[in-house]
């Protein structure tokens, strides 16, 4: 245990060394205030809206008053438990984009002690880290996850085990973000497939990039306990509501 440790531990490191040696070489510019040197400065990344302690500790909701936000006192999430980082929101939702369409994957490494500070203070029961998976269409285009990218470097600074393609898409569907709520839910419905044989008696941690109504990770949480998992839980980098998903893209539905 102590030498897998050692030897995730000088992983980590030698990714970090080879980003600062491709820096070098091409110096990165800050994502938010465009500085060079710097793929978000240390101004810039101050800035980021993360959540305190007034979160639901079910669903990790921001709360105004008591432990649980309105709707788990109603009704419990089918996840153990949910973390986001902050909200999607400035710093946050640019260094998401980045990551997912800017090809900025040098960032990923930003984000880690974030991720683990709260995954230290959460009593997750997880012994198996798992990114949502994106199509193979999505992927091919893309050339990569960019949960994996993140989630990988998270599950070493851990120490859990990593599963990638424990759970796979399995048929194209159309990007949430255009999506009501309600087509949300049926657009990822029976979208994914799971292996039982890497995921039966396990304590799931599921990653992504931002929860909004929880249709995506309640689909995969569903797919992950029909093979046998023992408990699931997610953790994704920001939190954002459909109201904010709209404005983004002007105010209507696409
Ligand atoms: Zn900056
Ligand atoms: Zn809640």
């Amino acid at each position: 245990m102590q030498i897998a440790r050692y030897k995730t531990t000088n992983r980590l490191k030698a990714y970090s060394l080879a980003w600062k040696y491709i820096d070098l070489i091409y110096p990165p510019q800050c994502i938010i205030c465009g500085k060079i040197g710097f793929r978000c400065c240390p101004e810039c990344w101050e800035k980021r809206n993360l959540y305190s302690s007034h979160i639901c500790k079910i669903c990790g909701k921001p709360t105004t008053a008591g432990e649980l936000c309105a709707q788990c006192k109603i009704e419990k999430p089918p996840l153990h438990i949910i973390r986001s980082l902050g909200k999607y929101t400035g710093v946050l939702q640019t260094f998401i984009t980045a990551l997912k369409y800017e090809r900025n994957i040098g960032l990923a490494e930003l984000i880690l002690p974030d991720l683990t500070r709260v995954f230290n203070h959460t009593p997750f029961q997880t012994d198996m880290v798992i990114p949502v998976p994106l199509s193979k269409k999505r992927e091919r285009e893309r050339g990569y996850n960019q949960v994996a990218v993140w989630g990988r470097l998270f599950a070493m600074d851990i120490h859990q085990d990593f599963a990638p393609r424990a759970l796979q898409r399995t048929y194209h569907t159309l990007s949430q973000v255009s999506l009501s709520a309600e087509k949300r839910w049926e657009n990822v419905r029976g979208a994914f497939s799971a292996n039982p044989e890497q995921i039966r008696g396990r304590n799931i941690l599921l990653l992504d990039d931002v929860i909004t109504t929880g249709a995506t990770l309640y689909e995969c949480a569903q797919t992950i306990y029909q093979c046998g998992a023992n408990s699931v839980s997610a953790l994704t980098i920001a939190r954002s509501s459909i109201k904010k998903t709209l404005n983004k893209i002007g105010g209507s539905y696409v």
